[in-house]
């Protein structure tokens, strides 16, 4: 039996949580909410700095009511990347501090596979195209030749940005996406928006302008929420079954924050099934930014012999997916 403890920071959520081979143990975590705008990320690192002591404390003491000890842990798994520098910083130094004192080797984790990973153990999910929708990536990914390949993604802003953005514009605090789903749900007009799709690429800060311009020109929230909802996800809905018809694979995993709008799940639930193919989407706590997914792509790395000397766990802030070499395939599925 491997146990691993992960920690997760890279944006709004620090995140510890201890995972062992067939279940989390233990997991916690500590939102830093901005007093007001977006995520700021020199205040974000203050508040993970500190409250990690606190945070993987409560783990190591959570796990000890369910019988694991300190001595248990096999390695220190950290999200290497990508991320706001400040933060990923601050989570990387603890972790190297956690993994020289307990003596026990580090794993540099790329947080957008293990928002990939944690869906497909969660879901039994076996090759699927990936929609990945988060506040600051949105990535149409599968796994081919030995890595996970990006086959479409935003030419600028992430759509979770672009909501949590326009949600700010009215004056509605972060973060935004649930509170466009929740204004949406109650529209009864479309308004045109720009629908931006290059080949297998889409933009969203075009969208985002034409949005605000359309609330100043009168329309009302919940109309201009619904419509932005409407283009943004049929784009996303469009670049991913196509991803799946040249690809031919029959399986859909919806990762990340965005992935808990109700809206996307139904266009894209809809879109699997008129094409015979399995939607799959975990719980909402495996959506966002969580430690157990790094705790058990750190796991899977660790079972491969993908650890990580000290002098290279210098964080990577633009660390994509397909630098990562998959060697953990076969293993765990
Ligand atoms: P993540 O970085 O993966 O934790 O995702 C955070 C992003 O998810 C933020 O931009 C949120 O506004 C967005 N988000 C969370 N819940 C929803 C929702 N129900 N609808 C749309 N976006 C959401
Ligand atoms: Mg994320």
């Amino acid at each position: 039996m491997v146990v691993i403890l992960g920690l997760e920071g890279t944006a709004w959520n620090l995140s510890a949580a201890l995972v062992t081979d067939d279940r989390v143990i233990y997991e916690t975590e500590s939102a830093y909410k901005p007093a007001h705008g977006g995520i700021h990320p020199r205040e974000a690192a203050q508040h993970h700095a500190s409250e990690l002591k606190r945070v993987v404390s409560e783990v190591i003491e959570g796990a000890k009511e369910k019988g694991f000890s300190i001595s248990d842990i096999d390695g220190v798994a950290f999200s290497q990347g990508p991320g706001m520098g400040p933060c990923l910083r601050t989570v990387a130094t603890a972790a190297r501090a956690l993994a020289l004192t307990l003596k026990k080797p580090l794993i540099g984790v790329n947080h957008c596979i293990a928002h990939i990973e944690i869906g497909r153990w969660r879901c039994g999910v076996r090759d699927p195209v990936v929609l990945y929708v988060s506040g600051a990536n949105s990535q149409v990914l599968t796994y081919y030749a030995g890595r996970y390949r990006i086959l479409g993604e935003t030419l600028d802003i992430g759509i979770g940005n672009a909501l949590d953005k326009f949600a700010r514009y009215m004056g509605l605090s972060h973060p935004g996406g649930p509170k466009i789903e929740e204004l949406a749900s109650r529209a009864r007009e479309y308004i045109h928006l720009p629908y931006v799709v290059k080949g297998m690429d889409f933009s969203f800060s075009g969208l985002t302008t034409a949005a605000k311009d359309a609330l100043d020109a009168g329309h009302d929230r919940e109309a201009v929420c619904y419509s932005f909802q409407e283009t943004a996800f049929a784009m996303l809905t469009e670049v991913t079954e196509r991803a799946m018809a040249y690809c031919g694979k029959e399986e859909l995993l919806l990762a990340g924050g965005v992935g808990a709008n109700r809206r996307l799940q139904q266009m894209l639930r809809t879109m699997c099934h008129d094409r015979g193919a399995r939607f799959s989407v975990p719980e909402a706590r495996y959506l966002r930014d969580n430690g157990a997914m790094i705790a058990y792509l750190g796991l899977l790395q660790f079972k491969s012999g993908q650890t990580i000397e000290l002098r290279e766990s210098a964080v990577k802030p633009n660390f994509r997916p397909d630098e990562v070499e998959v060697v953990w395939r076969g293993i765990n599925n």
